[in-house]
């Protein structure tokens, strides 16, 4: 079984954003405060007593969970500004590796904060990018690489993946999605059953083919209004139509969005707002 937890479901200014006096951002619901996009995949090889859906946890996004208890591997993809936040939010102890999709700031600025993982774990904590994009983190974090490196400094164990190679991690077998985020090319992941997209606005039938059938997509939606960077959620849905996903999660959700409460009725049938903190158990 796969349990996907939502880390933060927010573009890159978050909501609030800073300074904005809109709705949304005004709003006390905890599903109208986003996080920077980022979520949590853990495997349990055994599965844990199931829980009907309408148990699973809807605490507000600043509440402290209980540590996820026995899954056997652990993986975020991104590591945000919010970062050592959302890992403190949900209690977790252990990350078998991290996966970017890209070099943004909102995708990368929390890997500093792996540091509590190599003192507890002991060793350098894997994380997997294509060739630009571990440039762009070997650039962005240079002292961690430094050929003297600061005791206590991260310690980052860089792999390379590439396009279309399939690899493995943790015991999860991962698909890479490539894909365009205006001039920018962004790789999304398929683990499984799952499937997660973020900041693209355009990918080619050939990716789109890795797509078909998945259960769980999570893909963002900045907005409704088009963008010339990310996909807006009739893109989104579209994209979810056309690959046949049976559950879909918008994510990468700016203040534009409105509020949950107003909107979430508003999407097709199995199409859905994710927000801070929502869990989804995948078979
Ligand atoms: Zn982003
Ligand atoms: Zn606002
Ligand atoms: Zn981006």
């Amino acid at each position: 079984m796969l349990r996907l937890t939502f880390l933060g479901t927010g573009t890159s200014q978050g909501v609030p954003m800073i300074g904005c006096n809109c709705e949304v951002c005004r709003s006390h619901d905890s599903r109208d405060k986003r996080l920077r996009s980022s979520v949590m995949i853990e495997r349990f090889d055994s599965a844990p007593g199931k829980r009907p859906a309408d148990e699973l946890p809807q605490q507000p996004a600043h509440a402290m969970y209980p540590r996820p208890v026995g899954a056997d591997a652990r993986i975020v993809i991104d590591a945000g500004p919010d970062f050592r936040y959302q890992m403190l939010r949900e209690g977790v102890k252990t990350l078998d590796a991290i996966l970017l999709t890209h070099e943004h700031k909102d995708h990368i600025a929390g890997i500093d904060d792996i540091r509590a993982f190599n003192y507890f774990e002991g060793r350098a904590v894997p994380i997997y990018a294509t060739e630009r994009v571990g440039r762009a983190v070997r650039k962005d974090f240079d002292y961690a690489f430094a050929e003297n490196r600061y005791p206590g400094a991260p310690e980052i164990d860089l792999r390379t993946i590439r396009q279309n190679e399939p690899f493995d991690v943790a015991g999860f077998h991962v698909i890479p999605i490539s894909g365009r985020h205006y001039l920018l090319p962004v790789t999304g992941y398929r683990i499984g059953a799952l499937a997660y997209l973020t900041d693209f606005n355009g990918i080619d039938d050939r990716q789109l083919d890795k797509l078909w059938g998945v259960d769980v997509l999570v893909i963002n939606a900045l907005r409704y209004e088009k963008h010339i960077s990310h996909f807006t959620v009739d893109e989104a849905v579209e994209i979810s139509r056309r690959v046949h996903a049976r559950r879909t999660y918008l994510t990468h959700m700016s203040h534009q969005i409105g509020l949950y409460a107003d909107k979430k009725d508003t999407l097709p049938a199995g199409v859905e707002f994710a927000w801070d903190g929502l869990r989804i158990e995948i078979e």
